[in-house]
């Protein structure tokens, strides 16, 4: 095995799952071979290239078309403005769990759902020295979300196209197809995603959106970059709660007049964990 390989199933976890057929997503992950073609030769039992059997969730209809339109959609975290207020992140959290009926759970808990969260720096970005750090990362957390990867490894592993990059480089998920098999979530090296181990309409009996689908127990979720509220020409719903601090900067990275490619410009970024290959659309101010 060699230590690309290794270092990827370390990352990743993905060893965890060597009984439901693993290796052979592994191979593809790292390979970045095809969509879909995970399972061709011998996966996991029952789900070649399978149509998903039960609809999940509350009437979710993302398109699953990638479509080149030029855009990539991407943000920019700005670690500072929430070292300077520790409170604005959490802020940020709830306003995205709060619109999209994320149940919320004990820190730690292993039923937990997290679409974003906060962090210690070593989580954030282990590739990154951390001896001697300033009081600022050792004292303060880092705000972390679905990447969106111009190089999904989730979006390869998944067998029914579950997940899969729309036409603006969000990587989405469509609850109806999603048949709970957890590859995706051993693909994915920043632990974005969350599996429904329980029903959440029983943990949150009242939606805190009801504009928004509740999912269903036995589903994969994740942040999608607010796509719905970017459809209605409005900010994700975190950085519309981080207001006018600067904190968090959304735009499409494909636009060079674009804000946030100002920012990127003006200001020296890392993303997390780049060698992987991932590219992350997801840019840090530290
Ligand atoms: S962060 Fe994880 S879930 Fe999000 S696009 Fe990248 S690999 Fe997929
Ligand atoms: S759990 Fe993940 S990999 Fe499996 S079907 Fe759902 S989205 Fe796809
Ligand atoms: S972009 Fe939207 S879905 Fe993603 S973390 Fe922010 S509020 Fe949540």
């Amino acid at each position: 095995m060699d230590k690309n390989r290794r270092n990827f199933l370390k990352v990743a976890g993905i060893s965890t799952l060597a009984g439901l057929g693993a290796p052979a997503i592994v191979d593809r992950v790292i390979s970045g071979k095809g969509e879909g073609e995970v399972f061709a030769s011998g996966g996991a039992a029952g789900h070649h290239g399978a149509e998903p059997t039960e609809h999940h969730g509350e009437g979710n209809t993302e398109s699953h078309k990638e479509e080149k339109t030029g855009t990539r959609y991407g943000m920019v975290i700005d670690t500072r403005q929430f070292n300077a207020n520790p409170k604005l992140g959490v802020k940020c959290v709830d306003a995205c769990h709060k619109m999209h009926n994320v149940p919320e759970f004990p820190k730690g808990d292993k039923n937990e759902i997290k679409w974003i969260w906060l962090t210690n720096h070593e989580n954030a970005f282990p590739e990154h020295s951390q001896q001697f750090k300033d009081k600022d990362t050792a004292d303060n957390k880092v705000l972390v979300t679905c990447n969106h990867c111009e190089n999904p490894p989730c979006v390869r592993a998944c067998p029914t196209k579950a997940t899969f990059k729309n036409k603006d480089g969000i990587v989405m998920m469509d609850f109806h197809r999603c048949i709970g098999c957890r590859f995706c979530m051993a693909a994915c090296p920043y632990g974005a995603r969350s599996f429904n181990w329980l029903e959440p309409k029983t943990i949150l009996p009242t939606p805190t959106n009801p504009d928004y689908p509740r999912r269903m127990r036995g589903v994969v979720e994740k942040c999608n970059f607010c796509a719905d509220r970017l459809a209605l020409g409005e900010k994700p719903a975190c950085v519309a709660a981080a207001g006018h601090s600067g904190a968090m900067i959304f735009g499409d990275l494909n636009d060079p007049n674009s804000e946030i490619r100002k920012v990127l410009k003006e200001n020296f970024t890392i993303q997390r964990k780049p060698s992987l290959g991932t590219n992350p659309s997801v840019f840090y101010i530290v």
